[in-house]
């Protein structure tokens, strides 16, 4: 297939000034010879009004009026000349935006709408911008090896696939099954209710196949005779996830963590030792290989 845009057009801007506006986070449009966009830091996928009419103006003052999505939940202002880039970031500034999300270092913060949503079993947003806040500014000056993905999902379903990312976290509820007041019924709710029929009658008692069981807690307070209601919310942590030109499916650690300071630390921790051990080019997940899942798994639970 062949458009107008096979080639590249050639850039009147140098490639040192291309190289410094990129860490900005302005990325060339190489259908012109001197615009960029510029992704915008929505801290977790949400913006107010104000923020949004800021955004929108600043699109049609400094940019081509347009405005692009990305996959990890950034604005992109579209088409804006290399000169305007200074006056656009200055005016973002005074609305409290800023423009990022590029280089070997903590990207953009990515959250599912678990706060909201019917089945959220954490508070996504809160946690997101908490984590933002610590680590994608906290540590925006320390240079990391690659770059470095942080998902946040409030509830197995993986609606922002956190265990693509090189530390995910999934919201979770663990039942505390009563077995004793099982009753064998004919009928069991809870077997109806377990999306993932990790929960089965077996002869006149209802098992829970821990390994299948991925803790959505759909199954808490379905049983009419009280074995399933006890629980704890809480979430788990994903390693060495990774999407792009390789892919790997990031592993979980192995407790569920109910502490939000805790996860916090974990993943401070994580992002520590992949800057210590990690070596220039790589990905946590090449990182985790190397040294071993085990060693690294001892190293951040401490
Ligand atoms: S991952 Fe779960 S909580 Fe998040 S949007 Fe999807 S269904 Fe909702
Ligand atoms: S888990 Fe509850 S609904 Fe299912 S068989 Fe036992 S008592 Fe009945
Ligand atoms: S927590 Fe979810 S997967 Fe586990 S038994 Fe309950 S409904 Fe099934």
């Amino acid at each position: 297939m062949k458009n107008a845009n096979d080639f590249p057009v050639k850039s009147t801007v140098s490639a040192e000034d291309a190289a410094r506006v990129k860490g900005l986070g302005f990325l060339r449009d190489k259908n012109t010879p001197d615009c960029f966009n510029g992704r915008v830091i929505t801290r977790n996928g949400k913006i107010t009004a104000d923020e949004s009419i800021a955004i929108a103006e600043a699109a049609r003052r400094f940019g081509s009026g347009e405005v692009a999505m990305t996959s990890r939940l950034t604005v992109e202002i579209q088409k804006v000349p290399f000169n305007n880039i200074a006056p656009l970031c200055e005016f973002l500034a005074a609305h409290g935006l800023e423009t990022g999300g590029t280089g070997p270092k903590v990207r953009p913060i990515v959250s599912c709408k678990g706060t909201t949503c019917v089945f959220g079993l954490i508070d996504t947003f809160a946690l997101s911008r908490e984590i933002h806040e610590r680590f994608y500014k906290g540590y925006h000056d320390v240079k990391l090896p690659h770059k470095f993905k942080i998902g946040v999902g409030g509830c197995p379903n993986n609606c922002v696939k956190p265990d693509l990312n090189d530390v995910g976290i999934i919201g979770q509820r663990v039942v505390k099954v009563d077995y004793d007041k099982c009753r064998g019924c004919k009928k069991c709710a809870i077997e109806e209710a377990c999306p993932i029929k990790a929960a089965k009658l077996s002869g006149d008692k209802i098992t829970v196949d821990k390994e299948e069981c991925n803790n959505c807690g759909r199954c808490v307070k379905k049983c009419p005779f009280g074995a399933f209601e006890e629980y704890t919310n809480g979430c788990r942590m994903y390693i060495g996830g990774r999407w792009g030109k390789k892919t790997a499916r990031g592993i979980p650690l192995s407790k569920v963590f109910t502490d939000k300071e805790e996860v916090l630390e974990v993943l401070e921790r994580a992002i520590c030792f992949f800057r210590d051990n990690g070596i220039p080019g790589e990905r946590f997940a090449d990182t985790i290989a190397r040294i071993g899942f085990e060693n690294v798994e001892k190293a951040l639970l401490g």
